[in-house]
């Protein structure tokens, strides 16, 4: 078990995982928003569950199923993600983890199988899992990690034990992510955390794709959007290329910015502003000067959501961000 994939906050959970294996359960759920370290849990979990000789609760990383596994050849660790360039899990892959658990274990006392983002299981895909969770044999063990839990059928999520992982303390995301960037500073991975809503694996991402340049390039976006002064689809390109889930994101942090400025100015009180993700909206961003409407930057916010959402489907996404430009546009001029 390679030591940088514990996380300080999921300490106590893991306790509770590893306390007594004869009586895990044979289906388990992780969820909780993304970017918190679920799958690193779920493949810790399953490397435990496979070693050999765990030693203090943990993997040994020295017998031969820690090896395997770190060399990604182990016969009794299944993964199931979807195929690439694919956005959905299918029947075909989840008959095959039903198949290979109804086989005997190779080297390992049991077989393991991580299956993630179970929400992106079709229909069929969940059906066909239903019999293996609630009778999986020779007590092999079916780990699912979800990142939207509402999106999972019920028959799936009432056969499994459910285990929530919550976001962690800011101070502890803090601490972790600059022991991780210890190149960064702290107000930049202060920044970063905000950005990735308290997340802060989501936040190393972020780091790692530039996003602080990024950032500001989304910033000009939206503000030439408003002005009428920048090309949809050039800057739904640039979306596209730097993630088209990830702009949202940001979009919906920035929207979020801007509710809370326009609460207070609505207010007419003299209070400061509550910490803005998006320090320049206060300062320097140029938007169209005008009195914006409460009502109105919800409903903004809930196509950013739902945009978000559908990205979890094969679509057109240069269609879909030009959509919320033009959206965004209209807002800032009517
Ligand atoms: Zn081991």
């Amino acid at each position: 078990m390679l030591i940088n994939n514990t996380l300080p906050w999921h300490d106590a959970i893991w306790l509770k995982l590893t306390d007594d294996v004869s009586k895990l359960p044979h289906a388990i759920l992780f969820s909780g928003q993304t970017g918190i370290g679920k799958v690193r849990l779920a493949k810790r979990f399953a490397n435990f569950l496979l070693c050999d000789s765990p030693i203090e609760k943990e993997a040994c990383g020295i017998c031969k199923s820690c090896k395997l596994l770190e060399a990604g050849t182990h016969p009794d660790y299944i993964l199931i993600t979807p195929e690439e360039k694919k956005k959905i899990i299918s029947v075909d892959q989840t008959r095959e983890v039903s198949r290979q658990l109804q086989l005997k274990s190779h080297i390992a006392k049991r077989k393991v199988a991580v299956i993630y983002p179970a929400e992106s299981m079709n229909t069929n895909a969940a059906n066909s899992l239903l019999k293996i969770l609630e009778e999986p044999p020779l007590n092999n063990i079916i780990i699912l990690v979800t990142n939207k839990i509402s999106h999972l059928a019920m028959t799936v999520k009432s056969r499994c034990i459910k285990i929530v992982i919550h976001l962690p303390d800011n101070e502890i995301a803090t601490s972790w992510l600059q022991t991780q960037q210890s190149s960064t500073s702290s107000d930049d991975t202060i920044s970063l955390l905000k950005c990735a809503g308290g997340a802060p694996l989501l936040a190393e991402t972020l780091f790692a794709k530039d996003f602080p340049g990024t950032r500001l390039q989304l910033l000009s976006d939206v503000s030439g959007i408003a002005r009428q002064q920048s090309d949809f689809s050039a800057c739904a390109k640039r979306w596209k290329e730097a993630g088209a889930d990830l702009c949202l994101m940001w979009f919906q942090g920035f929207l979020a910015d801007l509710i809370k400025i326009t609460m207070v100015k609505t207010a007419k009180t003299s209070s400061n502003l509550p910490g803005l993700t998006n320090i320049e909206l206060s300062s320097d961003l140029k938007l169209p000067k005008k009195a914006l409407n409460l009502r109105q930057l919800f409903e903004f916010s809930d196509v950013l959501s739902e945009s978000r959402k559908l990205l979890s489907a094969p679509m057109d996404e240069l269609l879909l961000i030009e959509d919320v430009l033009i959206r965004w546009q209209d807002l800032m001029k009517a």
